[in-house]
């Protein structure tokens, strides 16, 4: 494996596996360019030290070739950022000419990689009453297939860098089985670096004490989290809907709360195993419930075991936080995933904003903050505090799995 930092690029050709998995309005105009944003270092870097780039990515989940989902319309907005002309190849497996003839400087994209079946390596346009055997022989064929696919891409290039958190999680073509064609010449941008790098601080050889804060709905989502955390922080804080499912399993009334009836022995699984491993768990003891799933409904604040019938918990009350205040300001690294209330509701979001507000206080005084997850990272950017915690994590899904202890594909094919 090499780095990015010191690979000598002269006269080089990288492919380069970005994430440009942009969202756009009607008119194909790019509404958040954030992801073409964080890969512009890598790409850069490629092209100061003498090499040329080819781009690879996905866009959207089209079932073949699609205008609407061309990677064509995001050119415009490459071209802006990387201050450079981007040459196009309307089918990423027809790039032998253009990719061969790219001088040092010059910059080819490829059009969308999940026009083919092969990238993902699942087979298409199975009829649903397919017997079994014919989805086993589809998967046989597409994998076959596949080979050739990898081949052709990884014959543009003499070097191959992975940029692309968010699709590391999975074992594409272009994401991990790539990598084997540059034994010696292949790496990770950025954007990888990054994110291996934060979350390393917290799961590798974190400065403690280290506390993880949990929310969202489901006990059932997060539990391969739970437990893979349980062996590893100091204190865990639960919120949000989950919550309820502990509560109810302790033996609480929880009205008509969010609760996963069968994941009640499990939940008191979680606590017994916390209490054998020492980590202190701390649950919002008190909520503000509410009479309707609605912003405007009637609220009162009650302890999360003691919910009268007909009403709801919907986010962490003022005592709750005081609790989890404490707790957060005293850590040294804290990891955040899920919001610990409806914060999508104004009226339910106070929970989830005085989180974010706590994650920027313990930064300022010096503690390591990562948060990650699709909601946690849409809070802390609502509150405008996503540069004052130490890391906002890019890739949901791959996050979610690299907490699970997983070890990622496109980390695994860099780095083996
Ligand atoms: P998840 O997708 O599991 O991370 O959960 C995120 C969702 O959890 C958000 O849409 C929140 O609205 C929801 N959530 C948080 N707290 C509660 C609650 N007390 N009751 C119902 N949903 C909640």
């Amino acid at each position: 494996m090499q780095n990015i930092s010191t690979y000598d690029f002269t006269g080089k050709k990288a492919i380069v596996r970005v994430d440009f998995n942009v969202p756009q309005d009607a008119e194909l105009r790019i509404t958040d360019d954030t992801r073409i944003r964080a890969a512009i270092p890598t790409l850069k870097k490629v092209l100061e030290k003498g090499g040329s780039l080819i781009i690879m990515s996905h866009l959207g989940r089209p079932k073949g070739p699609s205008d609407k989902l061309s990677l064509r319309h995001i050119i415009y907005r490459v071209e802006e950022l990387l201050g450079a002309k981007v040459q196009f190849c309307d089918d990423c497996m027809k790039a032998s000419a253009q990719a061969a003839a790219l001088k040092p400087g010059e910059v080819l994209l490829l059009e969308n990689l999940r026009f083919y079946a092969e990238e993902e390596g699942k087979p298409r346009g199975l009829a649903e009453d397919a017997t079994d055997e014919v989805k086993k022989a589809a998967k046989a064929e597409v994998k076959e297939k596949q080979k050739e696919f990898v081949k052709t891409l990884a014959s543009y290039a003499d070097c191959y860098i992975n940029d692309a958190f968010g699709t590391a999680h999975r074992a594409h073509a272009s994401t991990a089985l790539i990598a084997k064609y540059f034994p010696e010449d292949k790496m990770f941008g950025y954007v990888m670096e990054g994110e291996i790098k934060a979350i390393d601080k917290v799961l590798g050889n974190p400065v403690r004490p280290l506390t993880a804060i949990l929310g969202g709905s489901k006990v059932s989502s997060k539990i391969g989290i739970i437990e893979h955390l349980l062996g590893l922080v100091d204190n865990m804080i639960i919120g949000g809907g989950m919550v309820y499912t502990f509560k109810k399993a302790q033996g609480g009334k929880i009205g008509t709360s969010l609760c996963e009836d069968d994941q009640l022995q499990l939940a008191l699984d979680i606590l017994k195993k916390a209490e054998e491993k020492g980590v202190k768990m701390y649950l919002s003891d008190e909520v503000v419930a509410a009479d309707a799933f609605d912003n405007n409904a009637n609220t009162i604040v009650c302890p999360s075991n003691a919910i009268p019938d007909g009403w709801e918990g919907m986010d962490a009350a003022p005592g709750s936080i005081e609790k989890f205040k404490e707790v957060i300001l005293s850590s040294k690294t804290i990891l955040w995933n899920g919001p610990v209330g409806v914060f999508e509701m104004p009226s339910f979001a106070k929970g989830t904003n005085a989180i974010a507000e706590l994650l920027k206080t313990a930064t300022e005084q010096g503690a390591f903050t990562l948060v990650g997850g699709g909601d946690s990272v849409a809070a802390v950017t609502q509150m405008g505090y996503a540069d004052k915690v130490s890391y906002v994590s890019t890739g949901g899904g791959a996050m979610l799995e690299y907490l699970e202890g997983i070890e990622l594909p496109g980390i695994k094919a860099i780095r083996e």
